[in-house]
C-alpha cells in the first residue's frame, strides 16, 4: 500500500531522514522503534505528506506521489492526490485531538460528512459500528472531556476507521495513556491487526510491537540500522545499537 524509496527530510540545516526506505504491503504491520529523535514521527508524517521530503520517492497503492520543485523548494504537485493519500491514511496521534465541542459521535463523522462528502446517515451507521467495535459504543452523544484517556484515544482510532482509510498510521498512541489505560488502547490495535489491518505504528512499546508487528524497523539517527521479522529484531539482533536500545527499553 506504502512504499518509501531513499527519503531524505531536512528541517533547514538538520538532516532528519537521510535514505529510509520504508514498504507496507496490505495487511502488513510495520513497526518504527528508535530513540527520541531518530525521526521517526517525521517518517511517518512524510507518509501521509504532513511533512514535504527534499528526496526520495513515496508510492500509495504504486501511484508515486508527483512532485515539482528540487530540495527544500518540492513540494507535491497535485493537491487532488495529496488529498487522495491523506485521507486514505488516516493518522492517529499522541494527543487524540478530538474536537471539545462536538459529541463522540459528531467527531467520528466529521471528516468523512465534510472531506468525503458522504452520505450522513451511512456515515452515521459506521461511525456507530466503529465505536462499538473499539468498545465505547455507548459513549456516542458525550463530549471528550467527559472520557477518560484511553476512551478518547479509541475515540481517535474510531475517527480514524470511519474514514475506511486503505491504512493506519499510528504515533506513539499509547504514550500519553496511564499503565492501565494503555492496555486498552493496545488491545484495540491488536484487533486490528489480527483484521489484517494495514498500519505503520511509531511505538516505544517493545512488546506490542514484537506481538503484533510483521516487520519492524529500527532507525537511529536518520537511516534503518536493523530491521526484520520481530523474532529476528528482538531475538536475535545484529546491531550493537539496537542491542543497547533494547537493553535500554527493558
Ligand atoms: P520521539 O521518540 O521523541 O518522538 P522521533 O523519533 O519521533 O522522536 P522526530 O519527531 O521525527 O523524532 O524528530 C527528529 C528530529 O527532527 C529531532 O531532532 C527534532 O528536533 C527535529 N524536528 C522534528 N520536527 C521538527 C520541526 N517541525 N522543525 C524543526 N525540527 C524538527
Ligand atoms: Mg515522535
Amino acid at each position: 500500500v506504502i512504499q518509501i524509496r531513499n527519503l531524505h527530510k531536512s528541517f533547514g540545516q538538520l538532516e532528519v531522514l537521510k535514505g529510509v526506505d520504508v514498504t507496507a504491503h496490505r495487511g502488513d504491520v510495520v513497526s518504527l522503534i528508535g530513540s527520541s529523535g531518530s525521526g521517526k514521527s517525521t517518517l511517518l508524517r512524510c507518509c501521509n505528506l504532513l511533512e514535504h521530503s527534499q528526496e526520495g520517492e513515496i508510492l500509495f497503492k504504486d501511484e508515486p506521489v508527483r512532485w515539482r520543485g528540487e530540495g527544500h523548494h518540492r513540494y507535491p504537485a497535485d493537491p487532488k492526490q495529496v488529498l487522495r493519500i491523506r485521507t486514505n491514511l488516516s493518522m492517529v496521534f499522541q494527543q487524540f485531538n478530538l474536537w471539545a465541542h462536538m459529541t463522540i459521535l459528531q467527531n467520528v463523522m466529521e471528516a468523512p460528512v465534510t472531506v468525503l462528502g458522504r452520505d450522513r446517515d451511512e456515515v452515521e451507521d459506521s461511525a456507530r459500528k466503529y465505536l462499538h467495535k473499539v468498545g465505547i459504543g455507548d459513549k456516542c452523544d458525550v463530549y471528550p472531556a467527559q472520557l477518560s484517556g484511553g476512551q478518547q484515544q479509541r475515540a481517535a482510532i474510531a475517527r480514524g476507521l470511519c474514514m475506511e482509510p486503505e491504512a493506519l498510521l499510528f504515533d506513539e498512541p499509547t504514550s500519553a495513556l496511564d499503565p492501565e489505560l494503555e492496555q486498552e488502547v493496545i488491545k484495540v490495535i491488536k484487533d486490528l491487526a489480527a483484521e489484517g489491518r494495514t498500519m505503520i505504528i511509531v511505538t516505544h512499546d517493545m512488546k506490542m510491537a514484537a506481538d503484533i508487528s510483521s516487520h519492524v524497523v529500527f532507525l537511529h539517527q536518520g537511516l534503518i540500522e536493523e530491521e526484520g521479522r520481530p523474532e529476528k529484531l528482538f531475538g536475535a539482533p545484529e546491531s550493537n545499537r539496537l542491542r543497547g536500545f533494547l537493553s535500554a527499553t527493558q
